[in-house]
């Protein structure tokens, strides 16, 4: 079985999106800018 394309966020848990390494704009700022956090806010339902 192929490895589900998760998203890059340490802390996120949402499957990333489509062309994307990471689930949303969010996440992708949050590891660009090192941004240090203590759970997701990528605002998706069932991730935080
Ligand atoms: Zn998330
Ligand atoms: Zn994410």
């Amino acid at each position: 079985m192929a490895d589900v394309n998760k998203c890059g966020h340490e802390l996120c848990h949402c499957p990333a999106n489509g062309d994307s390494k990471y689930c949303s704009q969010h996440c992708e700022d949050a590891v660009d800018q090192d941004l240090t956090e203590i759970a997701c806010d990528c605002g998706h339902s069932g991730c935080e």
